[in-house]
């Protein structure tokens, strides 16, 4: 069985005064029937990891290599000595903004196992790919591309168009998708296929959480800003435990 996984993305906000507000997520999720991972800034990392509560701490990306000449660059081996757990790879803000191709996230995926992380491997059409009757095709063609050899991973399916413009898929739309990538996990790794989360993200809020999770073969949510608040994120939780 999948684990229902709501995993929170901060992007580059937060300062050390926001450690209150993951604390506050990282305490009710003692409570909370899902597994919850929070992926704040880099410079967070540790003291978010050390917070009581029940909370997994994840990184945003990871370079492919564990150590060497890459200024500004964080590794994996790096994140899991901050007491991270897993780490976003092929976030459409990477792929798009700094150029990375499918083989790179694929890199960086396997890096992450190398290091004992779960990679968070995302994935998602363009408005104009979707628009053009292409959703499935890309993204296939971009898990196809972006898989390490190994099925413990997270997958999260997240249109570009519907990151951060309120904008969400119908229901038929996401279950398309999903069902599409649960096939494809499932003949590339056989049985082990059908135990890897799909995640959806793209403009998740507690109001259309219940909806998003009723779907087949939703494990769960990739949320940006409605994981900034615990008063956002804490409901979004909820609806998953009880989906
Ligand atoms: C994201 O950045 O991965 C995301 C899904 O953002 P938002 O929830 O804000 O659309």
């Amino acid at each position: 069985m999948p684990q229902k996984i709501a995993a929170g993305n901060w992007k580059m906000n937060g300062t050390r005064a926001s450690l209150s507000e993951i604390q506050a997520i990282a305490e009710a999720a003692q409570n909370i029937h899902c597994t919850a991972i929070l992926c704040p800034p880099a410079h967070l990392l540790y003291s978010a990891a050390n917070l009581p509560g029940r909370l997994a701490i994840g990184g945003q990306n990871c370079h492919h290599a564990p150590s060497g000449a890459f200024t500004g660059d964080i590794s994996a081996a790096q994140l899991a000595d901050c007491g991270a757990s897993h780490a976003i790879v092929g976030h459409s803000e990477r792929r798009d903004g700094y150029g990375e191709s499918d083989s790179l996230v694929r890199t960086k995926a396997q890096a992450a196992l190398d290091s004992g992380l779960t990679p968070i491997i995302c994935l998602g059409e363009s408005q104009d790919q979707r628009t053009a009757g292409l959703a499935i095709e890309v993204v296939l063609a971009q898990l196809t591309g972006s898989l390490p050899d190994d099925a413990r991973i997270i997958i999260a399916y997240e249109p570009i168009w519907a990151i951060g413009t309120g904008l969400v898929p119908t229901v038929a739309e996401i279950t398309e998708v999903h069902d599409a990538l649960r096939a494809q996990l499932h003949a590339i790794f056989g049985a082990a296929g059908l135990d890897i989360s799909i995640l959806y993200g793209g403009s998740v809020k507690p109001s259309n959480a219940q909806e998003i999770f009723a779907i087949p073969h939703v494990n769960g949510a990739l949320v940006g800003g409605a994981s900034l608040k615990a008063e956002d994120f804490l409901p979004i939780m909820r609806s998953l435990a009880e989906s």
